[in-house]
């Protein structure tokens, strides 16, 4: 029988479903309960105006369930809040692979970062520019590659 982290790990995101919320870092834990013996997984919601995050939640009770834990606890947690940070390497390697660029690393220390030019996923020509805040969903905008000509989705750093 697969581990209920292992289960829960490979929940893919919804909305950028070469991703998994583990890549994401919107996974934050996967407990039992010493006392019920039921699973508890704690997950921190992305972007505000996700929709995605009901259907993660079904996602994950799904996934436990096919390893035989459907009783689940599923919180969510808002603090620390979530940030592009929390994006593993794997995960961004990932996004650049489905030509997806990924977000720039946001600064934790309130020094003004200096604009970083996104880089196109096809290319790498950092000559590029935004067209629309939004992309094909409210957590990405759409940019075009003044190099290559090529639109892509760029995942908003917050
Ligand atoms: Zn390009």
């Amino acid at each position: 029988m697969k581990d209920p982290r292992e289960a829960v790990a490979a929940v893919v995101d919804p909305e950028i479903r070469v991703v998994t919320i583990d890549d994401l870092g919107i996974l934050r834990a996967v407990d039992e309960d010493p006392a019920t013996g039921r699973v508890v997984v704690t997950i921190t919601p992305t972007y505000t105006g996700c929709p995605a995050m009901d259907v993660i939640r079904a996602d994950i009770r799904r996934a436990l369930a096919a390893v035989g834990r459907p009783e689940a606890d599923v919180r969510t947690v808002y603090s620390p809040a979530w940030s592009t940070d929390w994006i593993s390497d794997a995960g961004r390697a990932k996004l650049a692979a489905a030509g997806i660029a990924p977000p720039s690393p946001v600064r934790a220390d309130n020094v003004v970062p200096l604009t970083l030019a996104v880089r196109c996923p096809r290319c790498g020509s950092p000559e590029t520019e935004q067209v629309s805040r939004f992309g094909s969903t409210a957590c990405k905008a759409l940019w075009r590659c003044r190099s290559c000509r090529e639109p892509f989705d760029h995942l908003k750093a917050l």
